[in-house]
C-alpha cells in the first residue's frame, strides 16, 4: 500500500487525468468517481461496471482509505459509540446520539488532538495525524448506514465535535462535507451540519471568506483570558480579543448566529462574575449559549458545578435576554459524552 496513492485524495479533475493515463475511455473517470463518492465502495473489485483490466490497473496504482469498525458500545440512553480503525491502524471514535425524533452523528476529524484542553480525554492521547477527506466522508457514510439499520432513520444532524480540532484540518473537512452535501451522495443540508472549534482564528475567518453554509460553534468554556488559558492552552496563541475579532468578522460576512459551548466546571468558571464575562463576550453578535454539565470521573481534575451555581448562572444569562440551554451530556456511562472520547477505553492504543 505504501507506494500506492490514496485515490480519494484526488479531486475530479485529477481523477480524470489519472484515468486518461490508464484507459482511452473518457467516461470511466465519472464511473470511478461515482463508486468512490456516491456508493462509497472500498474495493476496486466492487466497481462492477469497470472492465477487469481497469480494476486491476487501478488496484496496482491506488488504494482506498477505508475504515473498519472494531468496537461498539451502547449507553443506557441509547447513545452508541463506534471505534473506527484506519488502514494504518489508527483509531478514533464516532458517536450516534438519538434524541426525540433526531439522530445526530458526532464525528472526529483528527486522530487524537494537538490542543490538549485540560478537561478533555482526547487531548491526553497524543496527536497522531489528520484524518483524510476520504476517512471523514467514510465515517459519516458508515454512521448514516448504521443509523438506518439501528434506528430506522437517516442521520438528521452532523456535529463536527468529536476527536480533534476541525479547523486544523480545514481542507479535508471541507472536502468531506462537500461530498456529503452532494445530491448524488447523502444530499445533506448544510443547515444541519455544525462545526465546533476551540477558536482557531484564521480558520474562523476562512470559513467566513469561503461562505460555508454550515453552522459555527465556539468551544469557549471561559470568557476570562487567565482561566481560559489554564484549561485551553490554545488561548495563549489566540486570546479572547483575537477570537472576538474573528467572530465579529464571521458574523459581518455571514450574518449567521454563533453557538457557544460552555462546560460548567465547579469553582472554576461557574460564578456570577464568570457569567457576566460570558454575556459581555457574547454580546458582539446574535448567539445561543449551550451550557454543558461536566462529567465527573474519579480521576478527573475538575468537578461538576453545583445545582445552585448552575441555576444562578442560567438565570443571570436569561436576564440579559440571551438564549441559553443546559445540555445534559449523553452517553456518560460509555464515555461518549463531551470531552470523554477515548476516556478509559482499553481498545484505544494508537
Ligand atoms: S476539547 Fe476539542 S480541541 Fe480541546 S483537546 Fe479535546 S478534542 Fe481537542
Amino acid at each position: 500500500m505504501n507506494s500506492k496513492l490514496n485515490i480519494r485524495d484526488l479531486d475530479y479533475q485529477q481523477l480524470v487525468k489519472e484515468l486518461e493515463n490508464l484507459t482511452k475511455e473518457k467516461f470511466r473517470a465519472k464511473q470511478v468517481y461515482e463508486w468512490l463518492w456516491y456508493k462509497s465502495v472500498v474495493d476496486f473489485e466492487e466497481m462492477s461496471n469497470l472492465p477487469n483490466t481497469l480494476r486491476k490497473l487501478l488496484d496496482n496504482k491506488f488504494y482506498i482509505d477505508f475504515l473498519e469498525i472494531i468496537f461498539k458500545q451502547e449507553s443506557k440512553d441509547k447513545t452508541i459509540k463506534f471505534l473506527f480503525q484506519s488502514i494504518d491502524k489508527h483509531k478514533f471514535e464516532g458517536v450516534l446520539i438519538p434524541s426525540q425524533n433526531r439522530i445526530t452523528a458526532c464525528i472526529s476529524t483528527q486522530v487524537a488532538c494537538p490542543l490538549n484542553c485540560s478537561f478533555c480525554a482526547t487531548g491526553k492521547l497524543g496527536f497522531k495525524r489528520n484524518l483524510s477527506s476520504g476517512e471523514i466522508f467514510e465515517q459519516i457514510f458508515k454512521l448514516n448506514k448504521l443509523s438506518e439499520q439501528i434506528f430506522n432513520k437517516k442521520l438528521s444532524n452532523i456535529v463536527i465535535m468529536g476527536m480533534g480540532e476541525p479547523l486544523l484540518n480545514y481542507e479535508n473537512v471541507l472536502k468531506a462535507i462537500e461530498h456529503i452535501m452532494d445530491k448524488q451522495s447523502l444530499f445533506f443540508s448544510p443547515q444541519r451540519i455544525t462545526l465546533s472549534t476551540a477558536g482557531i482564528v484564521e480558520g474562523i475567518k476562512k470559513m467566513a471568506d469561503d461562505n460555508l453554509k454550515i453552522h459555527l460553534s465556539i468551544s469557549l468554556h471561559s470568557a476570562d483570558d487567565k482561566k481560559r488559558s489554564l484549561i485551553m492552552p490554545i488561548n495563549k496563541k489566540y486570546n479572547l480579543d483575537s477570537l472576538k475579532k474573528a467572530i465579529l468578522y464571521y458574523y459581518q460576512k455571514t450574518k449567521k448566529r454563533i453557538t457557544y459551548e460552555y462546560l460548567l466546571l465547579g469553582g472554576l468558571n461557574d460564578s456570577l462574575e464568570d457569567a457576566k464575562k460570558l454575556t459581555e463576550f457574547t454580546k458582539i453578535s446574535p448567539c445561543k449559549i449551550n451550557l454543558i454539565e461536566y462529567n465527573h470521573s474519579s480521576d478527573s481534575l475538575f468537578k461538576a458545578s453545583s445545582k445552585k451555581n448552575t441555576e444562578d448562572f442560567i438565570n443571570f444569562i436569561e436576564n440579559k435576554n440571551l438564549i441559553v440551554t443546559l445540555r445534559k451530556s449523553k452517553g456518560q456511562d460509555i464515555n461518549a459524552a463531551c470531552g470523554q472520547l477515548a476516556n478509559k477505553n482499553e481498545n484505544f492504543n494508537n
